[in-house]
């Protein structure tokens, strides 16, 4: 059995599911394959794929790491299903717990040496602290929090993730 792509291509059904993944970033073109029960989006067309750095800093922009052009998050922080630039899907990866990891990662990295600076060279009152500190980490963790969900989804993408949300 084989699966007939738009641009005349035909990948075998009986190989592995990474390796009809692959296929399907490796030229690009919208159709959609049936496989052992699941729907696969492919895409294909004959450009390269970006290297995992340009998804990420992609993903990091909010961008479509495929094409840097769609968006890959709405309404703040849900995923797009498919990008509206290339058709790329997207709704199928679950980031889960990672971007807020991250976040706690970057933010804590930013704000606490703001925090032992001033502790160290400014005597503050504690409620001047606390309306420096937690305004600064509440914005920043707003802020950061899409831009990690984005380097999740692009690191997803780029590692051919097979994604376990339902379509
Ligand atoms: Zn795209």
């Amino acid at each position: 059995m084989g699966l007939q792509l738009a641009a005349g291509a035909v990948v075998q059904a009986d190989i592995a599911t990474a390796t009809l993944v692959f296929e399907s970033r490796r030229r690009r073109c919208k159709t959609r394959g049936y496989l052992a029960n699941k729907t696969y989006w492919m895409t294909v067309t004959d450009q390269k794929p970006p290297s995992t750095a340009i998804a990420v800093l992609r993903g990091a922009l909010g961008r479509c790491p495929c094409c840097g052009q769609g968006r890959i998050l709405h309404r703040y922080l849900k995923v797009v299903d498919k990008c509206s630039g290339c058709g790329e899907a997207y709704g199928h990866f679950r980031a889960d717990d990672a971007p807020p990891w991250l976040t706690i990662l970057v933010v804590g990295h930013i704000t606490i040496p703001v925090v032992l600076a001033l502790e160290q060279t400014l005597d503050l009152a504690m409620w001047v602290e606390l309306a420096i500190y937690l305004p600064l980490i509440a914005l920043l963790t707003l802020a950061v929090l899409p831009r990690c969900k984005g380097v999740i989804l692009a690191l997803l993408w780029a590692m051919k993730a097979e994604g376990s949300e339902k379509m």
